[in-house]
């Protein structure tokens, strides 16, 4: 279990050179790793290159962390091309300037100084740390200046269960996150979320409109507008990522405090490639971050000592958790079986019975609680010392409609 720790270290001469220095030398990786393909047919590996590519004005561990960082990217090229993905591109460019790796051997910490050694004759990189020492750092261009993210090794369990119960989450476009814990049902509002993603598709569709139609070919203006792309963009995809983290800290807490120690995720990784139910739903569908969703509520989860477990979701969905009647459609907000007339708000339908089958009681009888919803909250803390009072569940009867 790692834990980051993001500090921004503004820009100097030292750590332009340092970055330049990684990038010469990850652009030799790329430039000889795609010349033995073309040449000799052969694929070489990180430890043929870390060899051949070294470097006097870095720390040996941090040429090879360029080294590896090719192949790291080659590596999650090989696994999106498997997985379907037509945007997936191997790392063929060339790289001005590159993130600057420091494995703990290169690092000592003194008086609230971290001395980042740059390699035996070199000045090493001091940078003022009143924390304690991380296991790696990594620095990088942000576009504004140099952040240096340093990971730590999360030696100590944050906490300890509170409870015995047992969670289902169902993921989903409307409502991010659904979860029940056989009393309660919460619901992750996926709103914002939502209407964020659904102004990048325009806004990009709209820049790329202009920059593909008027404007001429290296030309200034179009030079401007596509960083003004990038920029505009950026800024969207970190809202994105702050709105899931704030809702998935949010639910994992609550969860927490109810007693939670199982946390069952409902596994949509299929629906992916299978499906084809035309562009504007395909594009919904593609874009709909469970994955990312998923990952944030499962490290969140472990990190307090909850267990992750993946359970198959199909007809989860469409079935009656009462007498396990398969609907072929459900309509409107509400789910009422037409058998045993059992009803229930249709998205904590799913949750209910990713956990029944987990637990292997599929159908169930019970009384249930209406479901709670979980707003979003801008200020949320999202940090590790989350403190308990914090923790507020709205009243969802009046947005659900029951
Ligand atoms: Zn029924």
């Amino acid at each position: 279990m790692y834990q980051v720790r993001r500090v921004h270290i503004g820009k100097t001469v030292q750590l332009d050179e340092l970055a330049r220095e990684c990038g010469r030398l990850y652009s030799q990786v790329v430039v000889s790793f795609w010349r033995t393909v073309r040449h000799k047919g052969i694929w070489l590996g990180p430890k043929h290159l870390m060899r051949w590519y070294t470097s006097e004005k870095l720390h040996a561990h941090t040429a090879d962390a360029c080294v590896q960082a090719f192949f790291a990217s080659l590596k999650s090229w090989r696994e999106r091309k498997k997985a379907g993905d037509p945007d997936a591109h191997p790392p063929r460019h060339r790289k001005w300037y590159f993130r600057i790796e420091y494995k703990r051997s290169a690092m000592v910490l003194k008086d609230g100084k971290l001395r980042l050694s740059n390699g035996r004759g070199n000045a090493p990189l001091i940078l003022n740390w009143p924390w304690e020492l991380p296991k790696t750092v990594v620095i990088h261009w942000t576009g504004t200046e140099y952040e240096a993210i340093a990971t730590y090794q999360q030696e100590q369990p944050v906490a300890q269960p509170q409870g015995e119960k047992v969670a289902g989450i169902d993921l989903g476009e409307v409502h991010m996150a659904v979860s029940h814990d056989g009393e309660q049902t919460h619901i992750l509002n996926g709103r914002l979320l939502r209407s964020k993603v659904q102004y990048r598709n325009k806004l990009q569709a709209q820049l790329n409109s202009r920059i593909d139609g008027r404007m001429k070919k290296g030309s200034r203006r179009r030079k401007k507008l596509i960083a003004s792309k990038k920029r505009q963009l950026g800024k969207i995809k970190h809202q994105i990522k702050d709105i899931e983290h704030k809702q998935t800290t949010r639910l994992i807490t609550t969860l927490y405090e109810q007693g939670v120690q199982t946390v069952v995720i409902g596994d949509v990784r299929d629906i992916r490639q299978n499906n084809d139910i035309g562009p504007t739903n395909n594009q919904k569908i593609h874009q709909w971050s469970h994955g990312s969703v998923r990952f944030k509520l499962s490290y969140k989860a472990e990190r307090l000592r909850m267990q992750v477990a993946l359970q198959d979701e199909h007809y989860t969905s469409r079935s009656c958790p009462h007498c396990g009647y398969v609907r072929s459609k459900v309509k409107g907000r509400v789910f009422r079986c037409p058998k045993c007339y059992w009803s229930y708000h249709r998205d904590g339908v799913g949750a209910v019975n990713i956990r029944q089958k987990y637990l292997g009681q599929f159908p169930v009888v019970g009384a249930m609680a209406p479901p709670t919803g979980i707003r979003f909250y801008p200020h949320t803390r999202v940090a590790r010392e989350q403190s308990r009072e914090n923790v507020c569940v709205g009243n969802y009867t009046e947005a659900a409609g029951l």
